[in-house]
């Protein structure tokens, strides 16, 4: 017999293993803090919120209502795609073009009795200080990095150190492939994910040399017809990567090169997969990520064990590349993260630098990755993204250096990025 079936079957109640959990101490529960008694009650009047309904969203989402959360809002602007079918199991053939909050949270309530999901169809972006204050606990199963940046940037900013409430702890789980990755955030108090950003760097490209004389790879291959062959024969005005017949032809093109080389493994899919940069999405690595995020929550709404990342580890990663691997680790904060650290982070550059090439630099810092910076220092505007008289007037600094602008070694400057409105990134230039 299954054994979320063994509880109800006996008369004992769908609850009844996790009231063990939640009402009797443990081996590490820390009894200054843990009362059995009222955990449950504390638990469903808790508001939780859920960040993303796709592949990792639909198990958090699953996996909070069966841990006895009862009041969970999710958010997430897509529609339900057929591709997405055959892992975001919420989802049904019937549901596609439909909004995935809205069906997510209808399918949980109808299977779990007694919770309520409260579906946003929006951007995290559309709701202020106000609309994250009501939470307790933040739970994002998130693709990408921008939006990560963006709610930790929020809840890093609403900590007051006078309101204990306004703490709100950021579960955070994230998934590539086989490998994956948990962790735990008390913004202002632990490493927050600016802090992390570098365990994020982009992934490293191939030397164009490598791509024309040796490959050694089916991607090296594939890379050559996209990079080198389609433009030197043109086969089409303009790559759409959308486009079967492009990638089709792609596709020869690198198979004929493959086999040239005596490489293996050049395919149709693969040709899409690496000229979309498309990382297959695998239900089990998403399975075992949001248990693991949710098993966090449950200590932390309940107390019930200590949980990750206070005091000490805070980040897990997961692989089943070769096998399972796990290694949970330290992330120590940084005393110059842009968002939650106290001061100002170095940046070394060279006085004849352009401005162009400084801001350049500052979307391929791998801790940096800004891809809209605006700059100034503490007296005058260097250069701004918007509005666009503004953008206008501030262009021809651009192409003027470092030196040439007035900018002077230690010096302080201030960058935003529309991606994270409220924070101002310091850096203090350092001459090289
Ligand atoms: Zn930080």
């Amino acid at each position: 017999m299954p054994f979320s079936n063994a509880g109800i079957a006996s008369g004992l109640g769908r609850w009844h293993h996790l009231d063990n959990i939640r009402t009797r101490a443990g081996p590490f529960t820390n009894l200054d803090v843990f009362d059995g008694d009222s955990v449950s009650a504390a638990m469903e009047s808790m508001k939780i919120l859920v960040i993303g309904a796709g592949g990792l969203g639909c198990e958090i989402l699953k996996d909070l209502a069966l841990s006895g959360f009862k009041d969970i809002h999710i958010i997430d602007m897509d529609t339900i795609d057929i591709s997405n079918l055959n892992r975001q199991f919420l989802f049904r053939k019937s549901d596609v073009g439909k909004f995935k909050a809205d069906v997510a949270a209808k399918f949980v309530e109808s299977r779990v009795k007694g919770v309520r999901i409260t579906p946003h169809t929006c951007k995290i972006q559309d709701f202020d200080e106000d609309f994250y204050m009501q939470f307790q606990i933040v739970v994002c199963g998130l693709d990408s990095i921008e939006a990560r940046r963006w709610i930790n940037a929020m809840l890093v900013n609403m900590v007051d150190p006078d309101v204990e409430d306004s703490i709100k702890p950021l579960i955070d789980g994230g998934t590539e492939g086989f490998k994956g990755h948990s962790r735990v955030i008390l913004p202002s108090v632990t490493s927050c994910i600016e802090c992390q950003l570098d365990m994020h760097a982009p992934r490293a490209a191939v030397p164009l040399c490598t791509l024309a004389t040796i490959p050694r790879q089916p991607e090296h291959c594939i890379e050559w017809a996209q990079i080198i062959a389609w433009d030197n024969e043109k086969p089409f005005p303009k790559l759409d990567k959308d486009d079967p017949e492009h990638i089709g032809w792609l596709y020869r093109k690198a198979l004929e090169r493959a086999k040239e080389y005596g490489i293996e493994g050049v395919t149709y899919a693969k040709t899409q997969g690496v000229v979309k940069n498309i990382i297959p999405a695998i239900a089990s690595t998403n399975a075992i990520i949001a248990a693991s995020c949710c098993n966090e929550a449950l200590k932390i709404a309940s107390n019930c064990a200590p949980f990750l990342g206070y005091p000490n580890e805070n980040y897990m990663m997961y692989s089943g590349n070769d096998s399972i691997y796990t290694y949970t680790f330290k992330h120590e904060k940084k005393d110059d993260c842009a968002v939650c650290g106290v001061v100002a982070r170095e940046l070394s550059v060279k006085p004849d630098w352009t401005l162009q090439e400084l801001l350049d630099s500052l979307s391929t810092r791998p801790d940096v990755q800004m891809k809209k910076p605006s700059v100034r220092t503490e007296t005058k505007t260097l250069y701004m993204q918007s509005p666009p008289s503004l953008e206008e007037s501030t262009r021809p600094n651009l192409t003027k250096t470092l030196a040439e602008l007035g900018l002077v070694d230690k010096e302080e400057i201030g960058v935003t990025d529309p991606a994270f409105a409220f924070v101002s990134f310091k850096f203090r230039l350092r001459f090289v």
